[in-house]
């Protein structure tokens, strides 16, 4: 492991420009759960109808009292863990350009990076269905489900439910982004989901290093990754920093 550490700071040391993809499991460590695997939102909810825009728009007030109001409530107490500060860290010493990350929870940006791309969108902003007045999460109040707009509106994550397109500029900076770089970190994710899934093959075929850093195997592992670092985000980014 250690030499593989040192292998990946020298990629990152060597590079001009480096970018990052993080998953759902960059944020474990802050408790909120993943998509899939054990105790993962998968288990506990069926996706494919709460995350599902059609059965949001139809069934709101279900929508919000059996899953958003959850969501709200973990993450608006998650604070950045260890492998989210270590990416703030690296951007501060000039090593990361920006993150393009696939997490809706808003937690890169208050761990100090100040370049993300957000390819889902964002649960820290709302907005209302009919006139789209925008709110901060903090300022959406549950007492009374669904949360409601001054024009009588019902509020909606800014963020990608299934069923909805990836915001076209996002999906032009990621792409622009992975085809230019010459080192991606690719952390906690399982890289199943497209589009995100395709980034670290754009990233190889343009020459870049891929660089995974994941507690288990995935489709990239020995196969477009070329130096996977196994073990849960926060302690591998310390090492990182610790070497660098
Ligand atoms: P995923 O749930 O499919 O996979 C999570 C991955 O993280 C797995 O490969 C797992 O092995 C790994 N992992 C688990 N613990 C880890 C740790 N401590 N450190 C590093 N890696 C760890 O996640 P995905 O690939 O991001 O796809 C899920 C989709 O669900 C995404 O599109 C995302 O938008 C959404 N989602 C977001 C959040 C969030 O914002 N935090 C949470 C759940 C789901
Ligand atoms: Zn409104």
């Amino acid at each position: 492991m250690d030499s593989l550490i040192e292998n990946a700071v020298i990629k990152i040391k060597n590079s001009r420009h480096t970018t990052a993809l993080t998953g759902a499991g960059i944020s474990v460590e802050s408790g909120i759960p993943p998509f899939r695997g054990a105790g993962s939102l998968w288990e506990k909810y069926d996706p494919m109808k709460y995350a599902e825009i059609s059965y949001f728009l139809k069934h709101p007030e279900e929508v919000w009292k059996v899953f958003l109001s959850d969501m709200k409530d973990t993450l608006v107490k998650a604070k950045p863990n260890k492998g989210h500060l270590g990416l703030a860290e690296l951007e501060k010493r000039g090593f990361l350009a920006n993150i393009i990350t696939q997490n809706i929870d808003g937690l890169h940006q208050k761990a100090g990076n100040t370049d993300v791309i957000e390819f889902h969108g964002s649960f820290a902003r709302f907005y209302c269905l009919e006139c789209q007045n925008r709110k901060k999460v903090e300022e959406i109040d549950l007492t009374k489900l669904p949360p409601r707009c001054s024009c009588g509106g019902i509020f909606r994550p800014d963020c990608v439910f299934f069923g909805e397109m990836i915001p076209p500029e996002s999906l032009s900076r990621a792409n622009t982004e992975a085809s230019q770089c010459d080192v991606i970190l690719v952390v906690g994710t399982s890289a199943v989901v497209q589009p995100a899934a395709s980034i670290p093959v754009t990233a190889k075929t343009g020459g870049a290093c891929v660089i995974e850093i994941n507690p288990s195997p995935t489709p990239l592992t020995n196969t477009v990754a070329d130096i996977t670092l196994t073990g849960n985000a926060g302690d591998v980014m310390t090492k990182i920093l610790e070497k660098l």
